[in-house]
C-alpha cells in the first residue's frame, strides 16, 4: 500500500483536555489549532475510535475536523468496539451511530478494535468480520482492518481464517516492545508481512514512554545527534520497518506536532549506528521501568472502585526512577485521592481491568506495589 498522509497520522486517543481528571472536558480550541496546523503541513490522516475519551472522542473529532473541512481534505479512521457489542444488531447500531457521531457518510479506514483472545470467540460467533465486510460492500468503509493486541499465534489463526477480508493491520510496534514477551512486535510484524498485510503502527512511543527516557538513555541519543528528540528516534524506528505505510501518534502540543511532522517531512530510517544505540537504550529502559503501562486507559472503564490505574502507574514509574519521592506522593494525594478517585489500596481484586488490558499487565499485583509505596504516606483522613 502506498504511503498516505506522508506516512504519519494523528492519533486521537489522548486529545487535549481542560481537566485531566475528566477525559470529556475537551480543549476544543487547542484541538482545532493542532488539527489545523497538521493539515496545513500536508498531513491528512486522523484515527479515532468509539470508546476514546469515555465514548465522546468521535464527537470531538467531528467538531474540530469533519464539521470544519471538506470530506476530501482528510482520511478518517474509526473502530468497532469489540468489547461493547452484544450481538449483530448492536454492531449495526453502533456502526450507524459512529457515522453520525463522526459526521461522515463513510470511513476511509475502519478497524475491528483491540482484537485479542478476550473478544475473538464473540467476534466469530456474531461474525464481526462478515459484518464489516458487508459495510465495505455497501461503500461505508473504504479500507478494512483490525487493531491487534495479542499473541502472534492468535494473529496467524485470524489471518488464516479471515485474512482475505482484511486490507491492513494496525499493530503496536516500538523498539521497547520489539522483543517484549507479551507484545512481540517483531513477530507480529513478520506475520503481517508474510500474509501481505500493510501495517499501520500504533504506540510508536509506547504511550509517551519513549519520549521521556531515563536521563542515561537520552544522553546516549543526544551524544550522537544533539538536535534529535527521543520521540523522533522512536518514530524513525517504527516507520522504517518493512511493510509499514503509516505511523500514528497522539499530540497534545504544537511542539510535539512540529517535532513529529518534521520527522516525517524529512524521513530517514535509523542507520546501523543508531540501531546500536537503540539496543542500549532498551537495556536501560528495561532496567528502569517498573510497570510497562502505555496509559491507554482501557482498564479504567469498568473498575467498580474508580481507580485511575494508568495515572497511578505513571506516578509509580516516576518515583522508581528518581530519588525525589515527595512530589509524586503529593500528586498522588492532590490529583487522585483528593479528586474523588479510589486509592490503589481500594482495589477489590475483581480482575475486570486485567481482562481489558492490551498489554496483559498484572494490574492487581502492580496496584499492591503502588499502595505499598503511596497509601501509607496519605494524610490520616484519606486512608
Ligand atoms: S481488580 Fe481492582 S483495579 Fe481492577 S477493576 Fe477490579 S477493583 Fe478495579
Ligand atoms: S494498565 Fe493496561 S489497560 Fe490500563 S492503561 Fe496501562 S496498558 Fe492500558
Amino acid at each position: 500500500m502506498e504511503r498516505i498522509s506522508k506516512g504519519f497520522g494523528f492519533g486521537c486517543m489522548r486529545l487535549p483536555v481542560l481537566d485531566e481528571s475528566n477525559l470529556k472536558t475537551f480543549d476544543h480550541a487547542k484541538i482545532e489549532a493542532l488539527f489545523d496546523e497538521f493539515l496545513r503541513r500536508g498531513f491528512t490522516y486522523f484515527d479515532t475510535a468509539y470508546t476514546y475519551h469515555g465514548y465522546d472522542g468521535e464527537l470531538a473529532v467531528k467538531k474540530a475536523l469533519t464539521d470544519r473541512y471538506p470530506r476530501s481534505a482528510y482520511q478518517l479512521a474509526s473502530k468497532l468496539p469489540l468489547r461493547d457489542f452484544t450481538d449483530r444488531d448492536s454492531m449495526a447500531q453502533i456502526f450507524e451511530s459512529q457515522l453520525e457521531r463522526c459526521g461522515v457518510d463513510y470511513f476511509d479506514y475502519y478497524l475491528l478494535h483491540n482484537m485479542g483472545h478476550n473478544v475473538y470467540a464473540k467476534c466469530c460467533k456474531y461474525d464481526a468480520f462478515g459484518f464489516a465486510r458487508q459495510k465495505k460492500a455497501e461503500g461505508k468503509i473504504r479500507m478494512l482492518g483490525m487493531s491487534f493486541h495479542d499473541t502472534p499465534e492468535l494473529l496467524e489463526e485470524i489471518l488464516q481464517k479471515y485474512g482475505d477480508g482484511l486490507d491492513f493491520l494496525q499493530l503496536q510496534i516500538n523498539y521497547a516492545d520489539w522483543e517484549h514477551p507479551t507484545v512481540q512486535s517483531r513477530r507480529c510484524l513478520e506475520l503481517a508481512n508474510r500474509y501481505g498485510k500493510p501495517v499501520i503502527v500504533m504506540e510508536p512511543c509506547k504511550g509517551g514512554t519513549l519520549a521521556n527516557l531515563p536521563l542515561e538513555a537520552e544522553a546516549l541519543m543526544k551524544a550522537y545527534s544533539p538536535d534529535a528528540s527521543p520521540a523522533s528516534w522512536a518514530m524513525r524506528f517504527a516507520a522504517g520497518q518493512p511493510g509499514v505505510f503509516l505511523v500514528l501518534s497522539g499530540m497534545n502540543s504544537m511542539a510535539q506536532l512540529y517535532d513529529n511532522t518534521d520527522t516525517f517531512e524529512h524521513f530517514t530510517p535509523l542507520n546501523d549506528d543508531e540501531m546500536a544505540i537503540i539496543r542500549e537504550v532498551v537495556r536501560i529502559i528495561d532496567a528502569n521501568t517498573a510497570v510497562a503501562c502505555t496509559a491507554c486507559g482501557y482498564c479504567t472503564h469498568d473498575c467498580p472502585k474508580r481507580i485511575p490505574i494508568p495515572r497511578y502507574f505513571s506516578l509509580y514509574n516516576s518515583i522508581m526512577r528518581t530519588t525525589g519521592s515527595f512530589s509524586s506522593q503529593a500528586v498522588y494525594y492532590r490529583n487522585t485521592v483528593l479528586a474523588g478517585f479510589g486509592k490503589a489500596g481500594d482495589c477489590i481484586g475483581c480482575g475486570r481491568c486485567e481482562r481489558a488490558c492490551p498489554q496483559h499487565l498484572p494490574i492487581r499485583m502492580h496496584l499492591k506495589q503502588v499502595a505499598d509505596k503511596f497509601d501509607g504516606g496519605l494524610p490520616k483522613t484519606a486512608k
